[in-house]
């Protein structure tokens, strides 16, 4: 099934002409539970790689002995899902709320040492054709692989998430690794994905607010304060919020493939790259929600029935309390290191 972005409430380049310079297109990718095999492109999937390359690991130094192990939480998720969907009292009995509450139970390793090469979980795996917005990495790949350590454990503060991204040429991929490595302990349950395929839409986006030309967003801004305050006066509690350009108009909510980052709990702060200082652009969105009640508008189409709850966090990533992980490229080189940032 497609998956379809609902119109946008209103035109906001007839409202705003000059922000048609500034118009760009992101992917949406749309995961969705499934069965994705390595051949396609998925979120929690298996992934697209060498029997004879040695699996992604962390070796950065951190305990990594003690948390729950993942098919402890998907099997939690699948209890849930399955009791919150029963038709009659809906929600756990009490004999599920037990089984969860084992389920919960942190595990030990003992034998863990802090530095042990630890499997990273495979993340996401997007192959370009499937995916129009993916334009950065090397011209001769087709296929980017995401690996994230299971871990708030790493850099100088020793809280920061680990990434690893790898580009291949997926015609040079023979023999698949049919049963990659996983850790047996994770220290979150939002770094074990659900497996999802997935349902790429290409939308129009515009930049974030704070780094449109000065003029333009202090337009914006003065548009949204007068409609704010109009919803205020209106005194009418069932009125829904009032259209915003952030929310509504910009950037949609949910996994997505190039276009622009949004800087909703900091200020702006694009970077250049540590290695040539050319601006970093944009490579990939992962969400913790597809959409919720501020972003509902993004609801696509097909969806529109649905209980709003399932659907909105169907890969259970969880990434800064419910925010997003937007990850930058160099344009200039694609070699040169990736860098991250969360909303
Ligand atoms: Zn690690
Ligand atoms: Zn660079």
């Amino acid at each position: 099934m497609t998956r379809t972005t609902p119109p946008r409430p209103l035109d906001v380049e007839a409202l705003f002409p000059g922000l048609a310079a500034h118009r760009g297109t992101t992917t949406r990718l749309h995961p969705r539970p499934g069965k994705p095999e390595a051949s396609v492109s998925s979120v929690g999937g298996p992934m697209l790689w060498p029997a004879d390359e040695p699996w992604p690991v962390c070796t950065e130094a951190h305990g990594r002995g003690r948390g729950r192990r993942p098919a402890d939480i998907r099997r939690e998720r699948q209890i849930l899902a399955t009791a919150w969907a029963r038709a009659t009292t809906p929600g756990p009995t009490d004999e599920e709320r037990g089984l969860v509450e084992e389920l919960r139970r942190p595990h030990r390793i003992p034998e863990a040492s802090e530095t042990d090469p630890l499997p990273l979980i495979g993340l996401v795996q997007l192959y370009r054709r499937d995916i129009p917005d993916l334009t950065g990495g090397p011209d001769d790949c087709d296929l980017l692989q995401v690996f994230w350590c299971p871990f708030d454990a790493h850099g100088p503060g020793r809280y920061d998430m680990l990434l690893d991204l790898r580009w291949r040429r997926s015609a040079e991929v023979g023999e698949v690794l049919a049963l990659p490595p996983q850790p047996q302990v994770v220290g979150f349950d939002g770094y074990v994905p659900e497996p999802c395929v997935l349902h790429p839409e290409q939308v129009v986006t515009y930049p974030f607010a704070g780094l449109l030309p000065e003029e333009l967003c202090a337009r914006i801004d003065a548009w949204e304060q007068a409609l704010e305050e109009e919803a205020e006066q209106s005194d009418d509690d069932d009125s829904a919020d009032p259209v915003g350009y952030q929310y509504d108009l910009s950037i949609p909510p949910g996994w997505r493939a190039g276009g622009f980052a949004s800087w909703h709990t900091t200020d702006p702060s694009p970077e250049d790259c540590p290695t040539c200082a050319t601006p970093m652009k944009l490579l990939l969105t992962i969400d913790s929600s597809e959409w919720d009640g501020g972003s509902a508008s993004w609801r696509p189409l097909e969806e529109r029935d649905l209980v709003p709850h399932p659907s909105a966090t169907p890969t259970k990533i969880r990434v800064v309390r419910d925010g997003e992980l937007n990850i930058f490229e160099c344009p200039a080189d694609p070699e040169h290191p990736h860098c991250w940032n969360l909303q």
